[in-house]
């Protein structure tokens, strides 16, 4: 009996697989030197970072539509024509925001930063200038600051007993304190600005985060008529630029600061006029998504659409974004693996289901194609049978260091979904040395932030295939020179195998 069963399994096994294109001569026509290409090209100074509604997205949505019209792939479907599915999205940007005395002006994002979670602040204030000490509750006695911006520094006196120092971080690492800015306001004061004790990690942090709040983008109407808005949070700066702000040196803000540490009343520095203001303009920036549709064979067995974001962050100042690894990696990938498909496709092996090679704008600015595309399927999304989305394919990690040949595979579906079974056969047809790291967690997959989470929240199952964060993720230092692009190959059969074999059965 147990020997029929075995029988019947192989018999049924080989029809399976007799039903299947093969995809394996295929495989190995993706190389690393096409991938090269398209990195390089989009992540070079021409396409400017390509930041959403910017010039430079706009050249490297041109540049992935001429790659699609050279394949065999309709782009033109239900109102979305010549491979761009456009929108529009709403933007709030900064165009100028700066801390002014008769010592020095300083710029927000070069000399100082405010948190990026809460609203940001907006209008101008003309005040004084306060120096406060560490800004404990007892510094603010018999001080009147209502109307007025304090400054003071990070942390709490070291002789203090106050127990409002609730983070035991490693040095440099800092946390808006919210408590003292609590502190500060209930004093009746208007903005308060905390001086860095090591402003090494918020050098870091201000530079990953300064192109994304400079430009704020979403669906919803912005009210342009909108007045001026409070400050909700501590402006963050270091003690160079407290020094020049408050027009001494940094020795004796040092000094100063030892003082105020021994528990001692602040030392006095006289108060000065200060000028804080922000200002922001409100636009409606034209975008696009850029597909290619492969029909299959049985297009009623549903659509697999494989995306990765094209977008980056675009450029600040003189400093460009080149965003690399994030994500012209994984453009290169998409772009690499239908080809591929289109290949096949001409040679008589068409998959039986239908693919949608989507690559998507507005990702750093929320996941916004994406978003975009879910809420207006070019095909229903009831339909689609699985998303795979491609999103930093070309660097390592902490963790794996020089160890480069690995890659995440994140889902939503369980570890003993037929999903896994599929990605760990389509694994074993790919002759490479890569380790992929599956990790199906049965379970939503919203956070880590890529497009996706926007198939997710349709209800539609997904594959993640991701490297990790590294020392020049959000950088001007994600350059195409730091690909591994071996590694990089090896990913895109990996995803090309499991795409096939997703589309086949
Ligand atoms: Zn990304």
């Amino acid at each position: 009996m147990r020997r029929i069963l075995i029988f019947l399994l192989f018999i049924d096994h080989l029809s399976c697989l007799g039903q299947q294109p093969d995809i394996s001569k295929y495989i190995s026509s993706i190389t690393g030197g096409e991938l090269r290409q398209h990195v390089t090209t989009l992540a070079s100074d021409t396409y400017e970072g390509r930041e959403t509604g910017q010039p430079g997205q706009k050249l490297a949505a041109a540049y992935i539509k001429d790659v699609f019209g050279e394949y065999s792939f309709s782009g033109n479907i239900d109102g979305s024509i010549d491979h761009l599915q456009k929108f529009t999205v709403n933007e709030v940007r900064l165009d100028s925001f700066y801390i002014e005395t008769s010592n020095a002006r300083l710029e927000f994002g070069d000399d100082f930063r405010t948190n990026s979670m809460k609203d940001p602040f907006m209008g101008e204030i003309c005040s004084d200038l306060v120096f406060m000490g560490y800004g404990m509750d007892d510094d603010y006695s018999g001080r009147d600051v209502t109307g007025k911006v304090v400054i003071y520094f990070e942390g709490k006196p070291s002789k203090s007993d106050q127990a409002s120092d609730k983070q035991n971080l490693p040095a440099g690492v800092f946390v808006f304190d919210e408590e003292k800015f609590d502190v500060a306001t209930r004093h009746g004061a208007i903005a308060a600005i905390c001086i860095g004790k090591d402003f090494k990690l918020q050098k870091m942090i201000t530079e990953m985060l300064k192109p994304i709040m400079e430009s704020r983008m979403s669906f919803e109407m912005t009210n342009q008529e909108e007045g001026p808005r409070p400050f909700s949070s501590e402006i963050m700066l270091d003690h160079a630029s407290a020094a020049d702000l408050l027009g001494i040196s940094e020795e004796e803000l040092t000094g100063i600061r030892d003082k105020s540490g021994e528990g001692s009343p602040p030392v006095e520095i006289e108060e000065a006029a200060v000028r804080i203001k922000a200002s922001r303009s409100f636009n409606e920036v034209p975008t696009e998504n850029v597909f290619a549709y492969c029909e299959g064979t049985d297009p009623d067995k549903g659509l697999v659409v494989v995306v990765a974001h094209y977008d980056h962050l675009g450029k600040s100042g003189d400093k460009i974004y080149m965003g690399a690894d994030d994500n012209a990696s994984g453009v290169a990938a998409l772009l690499e693996i239908a080809g591929v498909v289109d290949l096949a496709a001409r040679e008589g092996n068409r998959p039986a289901r239908s693919i949608l090679f989507l690559a998507v704008t507005g990702e750093e600015k929320g996941l916004l194609g994406s978003q975009y595309y879910v809420d207006n399927p070019i095909f229903p999304v009831g339909n689609t049978t699985l998303a795979i989305n491609m999103d930093m394919l070309g660097r390592s990690d902490v963790k794996h260091g020089d160890s480069g040949d690995y890659v995440y595979v994140y889902s939503n579906e369980s570890e003993d979904s037929y999903l896994h079974e599929i990605c760990i056969r389509a694994g074993e047809n790919v002759k490479n040395s890569l380790h992929p790291e599956y990790r199906f967690r049965g379970k939503s997959l919203l956070q880590g932030g890529s497009d996706h989470q926007s198939f997710e929240k349709a209800g539609i199952p997904v594959l993640y295939y991701f490297k990790g964060t590294h020392i020049d993720y959000h950088k001007p230092t994600d350059t195409a020179d730091k690909i591994d692009y071996g590694t990089l190959k090896d990913i895109s059969q990996l995803v090309l195998s499991t795409l096939w074999e997703v589309a086949n059965n």
